[in-house]
């Protein structure tokens, strides 16, 4: 990565009239949560299948324990990191109208993001299968498994997206929307294979839009969709990106 790719890239998103951002697992793999596919991912460790919405319906005396495993012991210990923070600095600064991530940790929220599209919703809402009333997470308790709703003793499900469960229909319409009207779309640390939200910064791009991208390694994007590839590491990256821009506005 050049120097000059940074600087165009700073130059670009100071001057945007509608930035948006696209994240993915990587941004959070310096919090200390891993990526779900890979060595040390996810699914390298549990079945998928036991993710599915039927099959935990089925049996969430089995899965239960997985999720607060994976989801709740886990995730609920990471804190964000520059990465996230530098993209709620960028919104603070009036530079970034929304961030539109694939995450379900909640970190660009805990960095201080405010407009924030979760597409595969998040691990801090739960919502009852039966009665269908959402609660905080923090406020189920998780000692006797599965936790059951304190509204009508249903069955209580993690708010993100199961195998076989439909997207948040108001998340993809928005963010497809801002996509069309943006005319910057950063993207960071996502493959971009998990569908349809990896289309985000396809539809920016063919709306007009300048696409900067972060990774560590090329991805599908970086050949057809990318116009400004920042190679490394998203902790690193961001702040430095962010950095440039806040000088040229100083
Ligand atoms: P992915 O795991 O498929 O890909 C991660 C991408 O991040 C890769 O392109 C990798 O090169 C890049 N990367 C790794 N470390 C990086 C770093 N330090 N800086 C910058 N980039 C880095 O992730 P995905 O594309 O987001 O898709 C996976 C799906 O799993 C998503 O749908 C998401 O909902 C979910 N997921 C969420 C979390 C989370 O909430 N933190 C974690 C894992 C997976
Ligand atoms: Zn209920």
């Amino acid at each position: 990565m050049s120097n000059d790719a940074l600087k165009n890239a700073a130059r670009i998103l100071g001057q945007a009239r509608l930035a948006i951002a696209f994240t993915g697992a990587g941004i959070s793999v310096e919090s200390g949560i891993p990526p779900f596919r890979g060595p040390g991912g996810i699914w390298s460790r549990y079945d998928p299948e036991k993710f599915e919405k039927n099959y935990f319906r089925q049996h969430p005396e089995e899965v239960w324990p997985l999720l607060r495993k994976i989801f709740f012991d886990e995730l609920a210990r990471a804190e964000p990191n520059p990465a996230h923070q530098a993209l709620a600095l960028l919104e603070d600064m009036g530079r970034l109208a929304a961030v539109i991530t694939q995450n379900i940790d909640g970190l660009h929220q805990a960095a201080g993001s405010r407009t924030v599209y979760e597409y595969h919703g998040s691990t801090r809402r739960m919502q009852c299968m039966d009665c269908r009333m959402f609660f905080d997470s923090a406020s189920i308790s998780l000692e006797t498994l599965p936790p059951p709703c304190p509204n009508c003793g249903g069955l209580l499900k993690p708010d993100f997206v199961f195998f076989s469960e439909a997207i948040p229909f108001d998340v993809h319409t928005e963010a497809t929307r801002l996509a069309k009207k943006a005319d910057v779309c950063l993207v960071v640390g996502t493959c971009g294979e998990v569908m349809p939200a990896g289309r985000i910064p396809r539809v920016a791009a063919n709306a007009g839009a300048t696409v900067i991208e972060i990774n560590v390694q090329e991805t599908g994007y970086t050949r057809g969709t990318t116009d400004i590839f920042l190679q490394g590491k998203a902790g690193t990256m961001l702040p430095m990106l962010v950095e440039e821009v806040v000088g040229r506005h100083a």
